[in-house]
């Protein structure tokens, strides 16, 4: 708790469109349009409504379009806020870009531990008419103080929803309610400023160990109607680490291209993820050459419920922790176990 009574939070800034405005017109002068251009500071200093709920620390990290974040750049936030946890923060805020959020929020779940961490950005800039940065600022703040929001790991929050890092997608490419967590739903929503947390999360297992140096390089392909197997076979002798594949479905390839990822599968780890934005791979249903059961049995690694980008991230954390592809195959498996285990009821209510 700071001095003022509120619970200190720390409101990280990394870009996107919630801190995009416009430039003044130059002929010549770069594509035109918004552009990250807000910091922390500015950001938190345009919603006064945030003083009555948290004493709150502004810190520029980054001032980039969220396609431009790395996995290295989280890797660093996730140290910056452990350091921030230590010297008295209760819960950290980041606001970014949202075309990326899936990837960092649950790269931050994986990485941070010791307080609540509330991603969000905003789908309108604030040169519109109605910008939803502000309102979603305001709800971020607001859940990460929250006694709801202990436990859950890291959150995102936007139009007033509350959704799990490991659930979050973003479905839409302008919509205030672009989130959605569709294999799940939203753990919760936010009512005339008060946050509704009505389910718990239990702890995910199979978390990289320490991860440091660089982050190898994994790929992400997506199946597509009539596709061969060229990008499959070059992927190994590009120098990728590591192969995810955002099958059809359940988790299906053509035909043709099984015994492709068959032999990437002997060099690297690969997962079988999928291309539909919701469910998990099926394990057992299918036996045509490239359905899921195939394709496990020449030794790619089921995502479980992870969409692809999500695997991708894991795969990555755990290879720069070391993993091979049976500690990686582990990881997944501890992973999608844990998601169904009955969460441990809250210390106090
Ligand atoms: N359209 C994006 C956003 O919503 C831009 C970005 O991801 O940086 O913030």
């Amino acid at each position: 708790m700071a001095r003022s009574g509120l619970p200190k939070v720390t409101v990280f800034s990394l870009g996107g469109t919630i801190a995009s405005t416009g430039a003044p017109e130059m002929p010549g002068d770069g594509p035109g349009g918004v552009a990250p251009r807000l910091g922390a500071r500015e950001l938190v200093a345009a919603v006064p409504q945030l003083q009555g709920i948290a004493e709150v620390e502004s810190v520029p990290f980054r001032q980039v379009p969220s396609g431009d974040l790395t996995l290295g750049d989280v890797v660093a936030l996730a140290a910056e806020i452990g350091r921030r946890f230590a010297s008295g923060s209760a819960a950290a805020v980041v606001t970014q870009g949202t075309d990326t959020i899936e990837e960092t929020a649950f790269a931050l779940d994986l990485l941070t531990c010791g307080g609540p961490v509330v991603v969000t950005g905003a789908m309108r800039n604030p040169t519109l008419a109605g910008p939803d940065g502000p309102a979603n600022l305001v709800a971020a703040v607001q859940v990460a103080v929250s006694r709801g929001a202990a436990g859950l790991g890291t959150l995102v929050v936007l139009n007033d929803e509350i959704h799990a890092a490991r659930f979050a997608g973003k479905t839409h490419t302008s919509s205030p309610s672009a989130f959605r967590s569709l294999t799940a739903g939203p753990v919760g929503w936010v009512v005339e400023g008060c946050p509704r947390v009505v389910m718990r999360l239990p702890e995910l297992e199979g978390r990289p160990a320490a991860v440091s140096g660089d982050i190898p390089a994994v790929a992400l392909l997506t199946s597509a109607l009539g596709d061969d197997s060229r990008l499959v076979d070059a992927v190994a002798d590009l120098g990728y680490q590591g192969l995810v594949i955002g099958a059809f479905g359940g988790g299906h390839v053509p035909g043709h291209v099984a015994a492709a990822l068959g032999r990437v599968a002997g060099r690297i780890p690969v997962v079988l993820a999928s291309r539909a934005p919701g469910g998990e791979i099926l394990q057992r249903t299918y036996g045509f050459p490239g359905s899921e059961r195939d394709l496990l049995a020449r030794g790619l690694i089921p995502a479980g419920f992870l969409s692809g980008p999500k695997a991708r991230v894991l795969l990555s954390l755990l290879l720069a922790a070391g993993a091979d592809t049976e500690r990686a195959r582990a990881a997944f498996d501890r992973m999608n176990a844990s998601v169904s285990a009955v969460p441990s009821p809250p210390a106090e209510r």
